[in-house]
């Protein structure tokens, strides 16, 4: 059987052929990760990008990646959403200021209910023109 390693953590580098992987002992290391500056063998290293990473870098490196993807992806949503927001409450200012004029403009022969009676008059009759 083969004993946990000895401390190696704290152990001079030797040439990296001399090296162990971390992860298992018996290998021999072939790759340094940049990431965590752990010796690993030909099985624990993963091609990522034009880096060798360990497992645990990779997964880190990919949840990172994939973070900044999420926050820029949920950013752009929220931005929009301001935006649309603001649109909304301008189209419904205007449709309200629109409406609000329109009933300032109408004569008050229109409040009366007085308009239907001289209706033969060409005074409002541009609403039912089609
Ligand atoms: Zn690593
Ligand atoms: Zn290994």
């Amino acid at each position: 059987m083969i004993p946990a390693l000895p401390g190696s953590a704290e152990t001079p580098a030797p040439a990296l052929h001399a090296r162990r992987c971390v992860r298992h002992p018996a290998r021999e290391a072939v790759a340094r990760c940049p990431g965590c500056g752990g010796s690993f063998c030909r099985e624990c290293v993963v091609e990522h990008g034009d880096r060798l990473l360990c497992a645990t870098c990779l997964a880190r490196e990919l949840a990172a990646t994939a973070a900044g993807r999420r926050r820029a992806r949920r950013l752009l949503p929220a931005a929009g959403r301001a935006l649309a927001l603001g649109a909304g409450a301008l189209t419904l200012w205007l449709v309200f200021y629109g409406l609000g004029s329109a009933l300032l403009r109408t004569p008050p022969a229109f409040h009366d209910g007085t308009i239907w009676q001289n209706a033969d008059q060409p005074a409002g009759k541009t609403e039912d023109a089609p």
